[in-house]
């Protein structure tokens, strides 16, 4: 399931693609992939990307005529830019097209990504509550403590809550407390001040390294030009047998997730 970096990363090429070209259309090919929250008289297209940004898994897009794109990739959208041959392509559930001859495929097997388009004054209310954007000011160690030391929810549970840290998922949350050396299943109020500064500053190197190297390819996650990520190649826990200091890697279930942790890096 992509996560911040990936989502970035996908951003990242959906704007340099997309450009001052004109946007013509945006088509639907399975039902509920895109979300129309227009009135009648709206006309969204044509226009151009004014700007692009992500908070925590989403990508917006906002058009110069005054509409937005809100694009979650959920478990296995990914958005590809190609010819437009005129027709949808497998699994392409939507698609943006643009002028020139080209469009933006939104191939996702699973389904479950959502393509919602609304005018954009209305954005921030169709998101749902996101906590702090953990590359950005805001979020560090007192913010960590300041939302999370009464809990006593598992420090990972807490983690993958997008109401707290907006864009973290299972592959960095497991390699962010590996690089922190706190054990998943700590609960958070059995944390200290140094703990909580740990985690935030792996949780900043973690996602910086994991966008040098254009996210993670596990399952199927590729870029706008349908090339793959690297940073499969720099996981410590994540699906393996062990860790960077030779000691067997646990495999556990945890609130139906699988979690990957050295017993003994990670007390
Ligand atoms: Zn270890």
């Amino acid at each position: 399931m992509p996560e911040l970096p990936e989502v970035q990363t996908v951003l990242g090429g959906v704007i340099q693609k997309l450009g001052t070209k004109q946007i013509t259309g945006l088509e639907c090919y399975y039902p509920g992939t895109v979300i129309d929250r227009l009135s009648p008289q709206d006309q969204p297209f044509p226009a151009k990307l004014r700007q692009g940004y992500r908070r925590g898994k989403y990508m917006i897009l906002e058009l110069t005529s005054g509409f937005a794109l809100i694009i979650h990739l959920r478990m296995t959208g990914k958005l590809v830019w190609d010819k437009d041959d005129g027709e949808p392509k497998a699994h392409e559930r939507a698609a943006i097209l643009v002028s020139g001859g080209n469009r933006l495929r939104f191939i996702d097997i699973r389904t479950f990504g959502k393509i919602t388009l609304l005018p954009g004054t209305q954005v921030h209310e169709a998101l749902p509550n996101l906590g702090a954007e953990p590359l950005q000011q805001g979020f560090g160690a007192a913010y960590l403590s300041a939302r999370l030391a009464k809990s006593k929810r598992p420090i990972k549970t807490a983690l993958l809550d997008q109401s707290i840290v907006a864009g973290l998922g299972n592959i960095y949350v497991c390699e962010i407390l590996y690089e922190a050396g706190v054990n998943p299943f700590k609960f958070c109020n059995q944390l200290n001040e140094e703990d909580f500064a740990k985690i935030a500053a792996a949780t900043k190197l973690i996602l910086a390294q994991a966008l040098m190297h254009n996210g993670t390819s596990i399952s199927d996650f590729r870029r706008v030009d349908d090339k793959a990520g690297s940073f499969q190649n720099f996981l410590k826990v994540y699906q393996k047998e062990h860790c960077p200091q030779g000691h067997e890697v646990q495999k556990l279930k945890q609130a139906g997730r699988s979690t990957y942790l050295c017993p003994v890096c990670q007390k």
